[in-house]
């Protein structure tokens, strides 16, 4: 197999573009990748200060390589979620590589935000699913953090495999709310929220993989304990079936939505600022205060009980 740009020896075969290329060329193809989400979406300008999401993974890991190599000034964000060794691991490889690149890192932990219980610990005390709980975590936290700490743009690694595998589940279910809110880039309709951007759209999990291992990038391969069962795994897994025989589904899938926006655009919500933190919600307390609260009145009942 020959590199189609020079001839020489291609290490990956890209069937969906019909396309071996070596380990420069696919290089080049995958900053090209990231720079053409930049550039269409208009996600953002060289000037602007970014805040990047960092699990630990390889997407995350990788984006932010490559947003340095083009010249952005990015620094990360890793929450410690505390779910057990995965965390552990998770923020060692994170803080690992932020020190070996020299690049800026900031690191908060889950108990900060929950009374003193990890996501699991506080799934369980409020009978709660942990990914629902970990996602309005994560969701609170990276704004938070990133308005505080004056970023102007969140920037998160979901790839072209978390995107149609979301937009699948959300037709699946005609959540039509969400599927008007999924696009590249959600502006920013409240003093405290942060504008939210995706640069690997153009990108499979496979790309991303590859580019992960030829920058010797270390990344966490396991997937959270916790993420067992979850259906985004099986619709993930229904697309690759199909692309298998279909080079190029989940590509078409994906970017012809975004570019049909079938469901029109996210409706611009009158976003309130939270009567008890100021960040915004659509009601009087956002969910993160009243997880909160729900969490001391459940540390309370355990202590009188
Ligand atoms: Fe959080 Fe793990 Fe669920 Fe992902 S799978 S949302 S990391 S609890
Ligand atoms: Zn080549
Ligand atoms: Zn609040």
């Amino acid at each position: 197999m020959k590199c189609r740009i020079c001839g020489q020896k291609a290490v990956i075969k890209l069937r969906q573009h019909n396309l071996a290329l070596c380990e420069e060329h696919f290089d080049e193809f995958f900053l090209k990748r990231v720079k053409k989400a930049i550039k269409e979406y208009r996600l953002f300008g060289q000037s602007d200060k970014l805040l990047i999401a960092v699990s630990g993974g390889k997407d995350s890991l990788s984006l932010w390589d490559a947003l340095v190599r083009l010249g952005y000034h990015v620094d990360g964000l890793h929450i410690d979620l505390g779910i057990g060794e995965y965390s552990i691991r998770s923020r060692k490889i994170t803080e690992e590589f932020a020190m070996e690149h020299k690049f800026r890192l900031i690191i908060v932990e889950a108990e900060d935000f929950l009374e003193g219980y990890t996501v699991p610990k506080a799934s369980q005390r409020l009978r709660r699913s942990p990914c629902s709980l970990c996602g309005l975590l994560k969701r609170y936290v990276m704004n938070r953090v990133g308005v505080e700490k004056g970023y102007d743009v969140l920037v998160t690694g979901h790839n072209l495999d978390d995107e149609s595998a979301t937009l699948l589940g959300n037709l699946l279910t005609w959540q039509e709310e969400y599927l008007r809110r999924q696009y590249p880039v959600l502006e920013s309709t409240h003093e405290n929220l942060l504008r939210k951007v995706k640069p690997l759209i153009y990108l499979t999990e496979r790309e991303v993989a590859a580019y992960a291992v030829l920058r010797s990038i270390k990344y966490v391969e396991e997937e959270c304990p916790l993420s067992r069962g979850a259906t985004s795994l099986e619709y993930k897994s229904a697309l690759n079936q199909l692309e298998v025989h279909h080079p190029g589904t989940k590509h078409r899938f994906l970017h012809t939505f975004l570019q049909r926006r079938p469901f029109g655009s996210a409706k611009s919500l009158q976003l309130l600022s939270c009567s008890e933190c100021g960040y915004p919600t659509t009601s009087k307390v956002c969910s993160m205060c009243r997880t909160k609260v729900r969490l001391k009145e459940s540390s309370h009942e355990i202590r009188t009980s």
